[in-house]
């Protein structure tokens, strides 16, 4: 990355106001360092005001948690946090001092400072109020404003961190306190692709896709954002843009409110997966009044995430239910199930942890039926058994055997229509 960047993605009129983030691998060393800051003095000399969001430099916040587990295997959250915060404190610290080197003013802030008020939940805690006076009247001043990402400060005044990947949701929710114009987010991806192009080389990237579309897209797996910072950018209606930090051309992918969104939409808009998956069947549960609460209850307690659930028709008083989970989880769900066979005096368990979660996401899938069958009609050509269905408003999602992955992505995304350009 050198020189200044384009007129890429930048709002049109100057004295905007744009709060721009900047990822691990983006502040990732004092040269990568230096050319955010190159970058920033371009939107500052074209007269806009910037508030920059900083992740810690890539691997810092791993490097810091394990020193952490060196010393525990369940350290306090509250301490963890103390740790994790620094990481983002070096980055502040040292982008202003590069600003500054280039003769644009510029002052850094830990969340503490700002004041962005959390709730006590360390090491995930939630964002409840910004105090964004300091940095409006250093912003009319001409200062660049360089904010730790991912921390905060509960009532009490300990510090917060949101998250893993939290400085996103960082970002947006001061471009939301400031009423910002723009939140850039830099990272080493220039936008938001069509399908993972490693799988599929042909994936392109979308010039705009909805909220609702990202959301699903980011809790489908694809991680170019924290999927929390979609929440908040929808719920406030922040303009969000992603952007690569390592070119300087191109608008990137924005995203925005459906209505938006250009006529001539694609009914859908990606293809998402999700390898981590697991799915758990209880066969021959008595089909009575509470059962689903029993099976899915005791796995809520034990803080496992359910995603799919499908249970069949009952036959003869009985009746099966499958559900799907965190292949991380796998274990625990099926030792949990093995409790709650016993107490309900269910005939069996079984379980496959070799499964994968294929979508198709887009908003033109409500106006436009058949985009089930189109998709069911793709994978039987192809020879792919589907395992389990679920459907929402805006996705169709099928479980299907994990080796089938590559193969199912592929023939989707062409199917659909997305290889072709627009
Ligand atoms: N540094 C934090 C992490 O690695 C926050 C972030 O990068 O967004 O998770
Ligand atoms: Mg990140």
């Amino acid at each position: 990355c050198s020189g200044a960047p384009g007129r890429r993605g930048t709002p049109d009129s100057t004295m905007s106001l744009i709060v721009q983030k900047y990822g691990g691998t983006s502040v990732g060393s004092t040269d990568r360092i230096k050319n955010v800051a190159k970058r920033v003095a371009h939107y500052r000399r074209e007269g806009h005001r910037i508030v920059v969001v900083v992740s810690a430099m890539s691997g810092e916040t791993n490097r810091l948690l394990g020193l952490a587990k060196e010393l525990s295997a369940s350290p306090d959250p509250r301490e963890l946090d103390v740790i994790a915060a620094t990481g983002e404190q070096v980055t502040i610290g040292l982008l202003a001092i590069a600003l500054k080197e280039m003769g644009i003013p510029a002052k850094s802030y830990t969340g503490g400072q700002v004041r962005v008020l959390t709730d006590s939940a360390y090491t995930k805690a939630r964002i409840l109020e910004i105090d964004e006076a300091a940095m409006r009247k250093d912003l009319d001043a001409g200062t660049v404003v360089v904010v730790a990402g991912f921390q905060g400060v509960d009532r009490d005044g300990s510090i917060t961190t949101l998250g893993r990947g939290g400085s996103d949701t960082s970002a947006v929710a001061l471009a939301a306190a400031l009423k910002a114009d723009e939140c850039q987010i830099y990272t080493d991806v220039d936008g938001v692709y069509t399908t993972d192009p490693r799988i599929v080389p042909e994936a392109r990237r979308l010039n705009s896709i909805s909220f609702e579309e990202m959301l699903e897209m980011a809790s489908l797996g694809s991680k170019v954002l924290q999927i929390r910072s979609v929440e908040f950018a929808g719920k406030y209606k922040v303009k969000l843009r992603v952007l690569s930090s390592f070119q300087d051309e191109g608008e990137g992918t924005l995203i925005t409110v459906e209505e938006e969104k250009n006529m001539e939409q694609p009914i859908i808009s990606g293809i998402a997966f999700n390898r981590d998956e697991a799915k758990l069947t209880m066969l021959g549960v008595p089909d009575k009044p509470g059962i689903a609460y029993q099976i899915l209850g005791a796995i809520a307690d034990a803080n496992i995430d359910v995603d799919m659930i499908i249970q069949n028709v009952g036959h003869d008083g009985m009746t099966d239910l499958s559900f799907t989970v965190n292949r991380g989880e796998f274990a625990k769900a099926t030792a949990i199930l093995e409790d709650v066979k016993v107490k309900l005096g269910a005939r069996e368990i079984t379980g496959d942890n070799k499964i994968c979660k294929v979508s198709a996401v887009g908003v033109g899938m409500r106006s436009h039926p058949g985009v089930a069958s189109q998709m069911f009609r793709t994978l039987a050509e192809e020879g792919i058994n589907i395992r389990m269905i679920s459907t929402s408003e805006i996705k169709i999602s099928v479980v299907i055997d994990d080796k089938y992955l590559e193969l199912a992505v592929r023939a989707l995304h062409k199917a659909f229509g997305l290889d072709t350009p627009a």
